[in-house]
């Protein structure tokens, strides 16, 4: 009798201790996700980060976006970038390995999208205005003026020496279409270092994914719907180890007379791209790929842009067209679901 009341104390005991242990396991699990927000990139950004350093990575990694933004931004005039553009036609300019490279890869794609993307379209860019106070439609003649200096074939690079040369007087260069990319990788390369497994990567929307969420599985990113407010999907893709990189025509624009005017430009017309695309989506390894060539891509319309991603290794694109039409190149196609009936899947070949 008394050992029968010993045994079944015994198991209460231990069955108390088991449950204890997975409350601490699971509220542990909890609390170890790390999530902070920051403005920086002319754009909100967020790092998640699980792992007993991610306190430590996120940090760093705030501090090394700042330090990007402060050597890459056209708005603040001390900035390298803002130092080659002063000196356009005049003299080059030293710049640091971090901007260096940032050139030298989007020279890479202002050249593979044959000049779709060119980095040499600020002066265009800051005459439409878009998104700022006086945003504006420029007259025909003041877009024909800026479109003769757009050229990166006139960006003069020389790694001896780390410099950067613009050829003419008036030309100016603008990274923002491909630094948000190069930011999220070297967020990620601080991250891995810190040890960091899990941890998903948002810059503006650009996001790249550490491994798997918490429990093993794949994240899924959502890709917005072009057509409605922000956080609503047209589809969802499963991701690992991936950055996911998307330009749109619904991130910043005006409107006249019912007419769209966003913030992509397309440097041969000096206007916004009227491409069939309203969305363009590039899946690949490193953000700074995605980043230099979602934007190029969307300018450059469906079949130019399928064309050129399928002979690109280990890079993806999703398109979303003005008629709702999703095309997609072929390594995505069993990792997307589209989450909203009013868009259709279309063979791209
Ligand atoms: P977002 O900045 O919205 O994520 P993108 O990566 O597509 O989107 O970059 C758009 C930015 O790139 C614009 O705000 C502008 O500064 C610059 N830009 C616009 N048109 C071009 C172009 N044809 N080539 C290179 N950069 C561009
Ligand atoms: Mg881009």
């Amino acid at each position: 009798m008394l050992l029968i009341v010993d045994n079944a104390l015994i198991i209460m005991v231990l069955l108390i201790f088991i449950i204890l242990i997975l409350i601490f396991i699971t509220g542990n699990n909890k609390k170890s996700y790390i999530v902070r927000e920051f403005y920086s990139l002319g754009t909100s950004n967020q790092l998640k980060a699980y792992g007993k350093n991610a306190i430590k990575a996120i940090n760093q990694s705030i501090k090394k976006v700042y330090e990007i933004d402060n050597k890459m931004s056209v708005f603040k005039i001390n900035s390298e970038i803002s130092k080659i553009n002063k000196n356009a036609g005049s003299q080059s300019q030293i710049v640091g390995d971090d901007t260096y490279y940032v050139i030298h890869k989007a020279i890479k794609y202002c050249l593979l999208s044959k000049g779709a993307f060119d980095i040499t379209v600020r002066p265009l860019v800051s005459l439409w205005g878009i998104g700022k106070e006086g945003q504006q439609i420029p007259s025909s003649n003041e877009i024909k003026d800026k479109l003769k200096i757009i050229n990166y074939k006139d960006i003069v690079i020389d790694k001896n020496d780390n410099s950067i040369f613009l050829k003419n007087k008036k030309q100016e260069i603008d990274v923002g279409g491909i630094a948000k990319g190069y930011a999220a990788d070297e967020v990620k390369n601080i991250m891995i270092k810190k040890g960091i497994k899990s941890a998903l990567i948002n810059l503006g929307g650009n996001i790249l994914v550490i491994g798997t969420k918490s429990d093993g599985t794949p994240w899924n990113v959502g890709i917005q719907d072009p057509f409605r407010t922000r956080g609503e999907f047209a589809l969802t893709i499963s991701v690992l180890n991936k950055s996911v990189v998307t330009s749109g025509n619904y991130e910043r624009y005006f409107e006249v007379e019912g007419k769209r005017f966003h913030h992509i430009i397309n440097p041969s017309t000096g206007y916004p791209s009227e491409s069939d695309i309203v969305s363009a989506t590039i899946i690949s390894n490193n953000s700074i790929d995605g980043d230099g060539l979602s934007t190029g891509v969307y300018i450059m319309g469906v079949q130019k842009a399928i064309k050129l991603i399928e002979e690109i290794e280990d890079v993806d694109a999703i398109l979303i067209t003005k008629s709702k039409e999703v095309y997609v190149t072929s390594g995505m196609m069993e990792k997307f679901t589209i989450t909203s009936d009013e868009f259709v899947y279309k063979n791209a070949v």
